[in-house]
Order: structure tokens, then sequence, then C-alpha cells
């Protein structure tokens, strides 16, 4: 008996626990398989999903996070996957599916290192090595810009290609340009100052930069002016009505004659309210509450044009572009609170009214008004809208790009081993498999455009002895020089993607052991968990 083991439990029945190579095999083969699903749509030629939620809508997308977030992906390690792309949607807007695929393979070669009996440290240790370096080199490979048109033109259209809105990239390239120079404010650029509104209709060429806001809102009362010249705007956060939500109050009438005497009162409230808005000199009020009916009468009558229940964010974007002030105290409404635009007016966008606030004269908040034929069209056409927008923001605020088309990738990987072959051992490896996955963007452009990578990577491979800019041509399979082709992205997409790639492969390969509390359903099929894991 005393010499009998007894077994120690030290987790609650039901719990999942997977170490050692188990665990790392396991999540790096869950990484590598969410690498794998966006893989298809990188680049020009990538291809588009078709994501059916549980509520049966369809989304078709080319756009890495989107996919992602849409997948509902459940492994703890490739939730942390997601993390990266949300990450690279976050800093930069744009490059998502790049960082992503990045990482896969990042991966994919640490485990061919970990087969060759490499500790999963010294591949950590590397790998953070070649990602310094990177910086380094990607730095000193990008150019400047200085606010050149033309280039932050091809960035945007660099960003939009291949995806939706490619039909109208000339057209919509311009607008993005536009729109973040307009808000561009003391080196700073908000793009939440850069309203997107949507409208099913038309074509997306008849897209369209609001010098001011766009609300999805009609005048509250017909009698109003369709059209307002010279608007003096006030913006309300206060209702033009009786009724007080907040306070329950009983009112005993007795008589006829007092309701009389109520109602009189009501509309002479009413009346005085009206009356506020008018006497400050606004022909345009934006109200963020409630018009009452008899209050519209007056303001109708008076040529002031109206609108009510206008969102907080709308609100705040109209008054930074019309330069208002947003009153929350009827009382203390005066001219000096009011804002300006050269025309507020009524108009029929598809079959509904929308109040355009326009030429507002340093306007600092934008519209972009997307159209085009279906919800479909329209909501991947704004991703590729906002892809673009985080693109120009970023290479203006950093005044630095690269060569796309994978022709920085091809020449880190070439200054990675040259860098590798100053050091030695382990070590050496583990840059060196840090610059083959590199290639994976090069590689994969070529795939997805039908081309045969080996032969495109050799001829890459060869021109960069004399040419850093060389990337590929995905219509021909031929290199061409891609910043003369205006293929131009900002450095810090690249930067971004090579910095939460390789943090997250580190992260991951040092994982040796899967703790899964028993709390759920844990997947019997993989030994792995499914649930019950705290969200990463
Ligand atoms: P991501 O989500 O990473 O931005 P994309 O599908 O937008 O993925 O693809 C971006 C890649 O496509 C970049 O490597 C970029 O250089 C490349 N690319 C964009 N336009 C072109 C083009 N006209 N020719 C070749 N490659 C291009
Ligand atoms: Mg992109």
């Amino acid at each position: 008996m005393s010499n009998q083991i007894q077994p120690i439990f030290i987790l609650p029945e039901g719990s999942n626990r997977t170490t050692g190579k188990d665990a790392q095999r396991n999540n790096i083969m869950a990484a590598k398989a969410v690498a794998e699903s966006v893989r298809t749509t990188l680049g020009p030629k990538g291809m588009d999903k078709m994501l059916v939620d549980s509520m049966n809508e369809v989304i078709v997308t080319n756009d890495g996070v989107t996919i992602l977030k849409e997948m509902q992906v459940e492994h703890p390690a490739a939730k942390m996957i997601v993390e990266v792309a949300k990450t690279q949607e976050d800093e930069v807007g744009d490059g998502t599916t790049t960082a992503v695929i990045l990482t896969g393979e990042l991966l994919k070669n640490a485990e061919k290192l970990l087969d060759d009996n490499f500790h999963p440290t010294i591949i950590s240790k590397g790998y953070r090595k070649a990602a310094e370096k990177s910086i380094e080199i990607l730095n000193s490979m990008s150019t400047k810009i200085d606010g050149n048109k033309e280039i932050l033109r091809n960035i945007a259209i660099t960003a939009m290609t291949g995806k939706g809105a490619e039909i109208a990239k000339e057209k919509l390239s311009n607008i993005t340009v536009e729109a973040i120079l307009q808000i561009f404010d003391n080196n700073e650029i908000d793009l939440d100052l850069v309203k997107i509104e949507k409208k099913t209709g038309e074509s997306v060429d008849n897209s369209e930069l609001i010098m001011g806001i766009v609300i999805d809102k009609e005048r509250v009362h017909p009698g109003m002016p369709k059209r307002v010249e010279n608007a003096r705007i006030a913006l309300l956060d206060a209702q033009l009505e009786i009724k007080n939500t907040e306070i329950d109050a009983k009112i005993q009438i007795t008589s006829p004659d007092q309701l009389d005497l109520f109602l009189q009162q009501e509309e002479k409230i009413l009346k005085n309210m009206a009356n506020k808005v008018i006497d400050s000199g606004a022909n345009v009020l934006i109200c963020q509450k409630g018009i009452d009916d008899l209050a519209q009468h007056y303001l109708a009558k008076a040529g002031v044009y109206a609108v009510r229940r206008v969102k907080k964010s709308d609100m705040e974007k109209i008054a930074k572009a019309t330069n208002a002030k947003i009153v929350n105290n009827l009382k203390e409404l005066s001219s000096d609170d009011l804002g300006n635009a050269g025309l507020v007016e009524a108009k029929k966008v598809g079959d509904e009214e929308m109040t355009y606030i326009r030429e507002c004269k340093e306007a600092k908040a934008v519209t972009i008004l997307i159209r085009g034929g279906t919800n479909h069209v329209i909501d991947e056409v704004e991703r590729a809208v906002k892809d673009a927008l985080g693109d120009v923001s970023v290479a203006i605020k950093d005044n630095k790009v690269l060569p796309g088309a994978g022709a920085c990738e091809i020449e880190l990987a070439k200054e990675l081993r040259k860098f590798a072959g100053n050091l030695s051992g382990r070590e050496q490896i583990a840059i060196l498999s840090f610059a083959d996955a590199v290639e994976i963007i090069p590689r994969t452009l070529a795939e997805n455009s039908g081309f045969d990578p080996i032969d495109i990577l050799t001829e890459l491979k060869a021109q960069h002895a004399s040419n850093m800019n060389i990337g590929i041509n995905v219509f021909t399979g031929r290199p061409i020089d891609s910043i003369k082709e205006g293929i131009i992205e900002p450095l810090r997409i690249k930067t971004q993607a090579i910095k939460s790639a390789a943090e997250v492969s580190e992260l991951i390969l040092r994982i040796d052991d899967v703790i899964a509390s028993g709390r759920g359903n844990s997947s019997p099929q993989s030994g792995m968990p499914h649930q019950g894991m705290p969200d990463m």
C-alpha cells in the first residue's frame, strides 16, 4: 500500500491539457490554417470570399480583417492571428492580409526548425533580431513623398486595386486624397472627420466628395425650403418639445376653460421655442432631439430648414465642418453659436431625401458619399475606400513610402540574408528562415495571378541586384519597376505587419502548455479547447 503512487489531480475534472510538442504543433497548425484561409485573397488578382452569417446575411469581400472577424475563429492560437489583423487595421487601416500571411509563414518555417531540434527560444531570439533589422532595412529603402498629390493618388489606387472599388479607382482615389488633405490640420489627421455615407443606386462612379456633411435625414416639414443658400446653422442638443420624459407630472383639468388655457399656454411655449431659433438669425436648425409639430410649423413659416434626431457623432462633424457651436440650452442660443455653409439642401438620393450641408469654407470635416448598384457592392467599396484613407493618411503623417507589388519584400529578404551572413550558428539559421518567410508575399502575389512563383521569384531576385524597386506585374507575370508604375505603399503597412507577425509568432512559439478549463464543451476531435479559454 505504502509504495503505491497516488495520482495527483491539480486541475478540475473536465479540463483539457496539451503539453510540450503537441501543444506547439497544435497551435502552429491552427495559425497556419488561419493564414491559409486568407491567402487566396492577396493582391489585385486575389479572389473574394462569400461569408454567410447565422442570420443568413451575406458579405462578399476581399478584405483580410473582415473575413477573419466574420469567421468567428475559436481556437485560442488562431484567435491570436486574428488579433494581428485587427492590430494592423487599427494602426494602419490596410495590409491585414499581408500581416496574417506573414505570421503563418513565420510559424511554418519555425515548425521546420523545431523538427530539426531547435529550441523555441533560439527561434524566437532569431526572429526578434530579424524583425528589428527588417524595420531598419525598410526604413532605409523608403523614399519621401513631401505631399506629392500624384504619389498620394497612386497610394490610394494601390490600396483599391483588385477590390470592389477598382471600377472607379481614378475617381475614388481623387476623392480619398482630397478628403484627407481637407481635414489635415496641424499635422494631425483624424479619420473620424471623414464621414462615409452610403446609398444604393446609380453606379460607383457617381460617388462624390462633399465639402461638408451629408446626413440621412429629411426636412421635418414639407413647408420648409428645399434649398438654403448662405446657410446660418444652429446646432441644438435640446428638444423643441414640451414633454419631459424625466419628470412625471400630472395635471388635473376640471373645466373646458382650463383645458383651453392649458393648450394656449402650450402653444405659446412652443412658439417661443421656435422664435428663439429664428431670433438667433439661424435659417437652418440641426436638432439632436425632437421638434414638436407646432414648433415645426412656426419654423417652416419663418423659412427655417430643420432636421431632428440627428446622431451625436453627426452633430460633432457638422460642428467641425461649419464652425458652429453645439448648444444644449435653447435659451442660450445666440448668433455667435451659428455655423456657416454655402448651401444646405434637401436632395432625393435613391427614394429617400437626404440633407446636404455643403460648400463649407475651410470644412474640417467632409463626407464621402458612396453609390453603387447593391448593398454588397457599396459595402465592399466602403472597405476599399477605408483602406485607401488609412494608407494615404499614414503616408502623409510618416512621409515615407515603399515600392509595392512584392518589391520591398524581395529586397528585404535579400538584405536579411546579407545580415545573417555576419552571424553564426543557429541564430543565423533562424534569421534565414525569417528571410524566406518574407518572400511569401511576392510568391503569393504570383500564385494568385496564375503565374509560376519559382520562375518569377528567380527573375525578381536577379533584377534586385541592380534595382530594389522591381516587383511583379500581376497581369503579365513580368518584372516591373513598382515606383515608376505607381504601385506604392506607405512604409508603416510593412513595418507594422513585420512587427506584429514577429511578436505573435514568438508568443505562440513559447507556449508549451495549453490548459483549458472544463467549462463549456471542449472539442474532442482535435484534443484542443474550443471554449472556456479567456479571450486573447
Ligand atoms: P492587404 O490586406 O495585405 O492589404 P491586398 O489584397 O490589399 O492585401 O494586397 C496587397 C498587396 O497587393 C501588396 O503587396 C501590394 O503591393 C500588392 N499590389 C497592389 N496593387 C498592385 C498592382 N497593381 N500590381 C501588383 N501588386 C499590387
Ligand atoms: Mg490592401
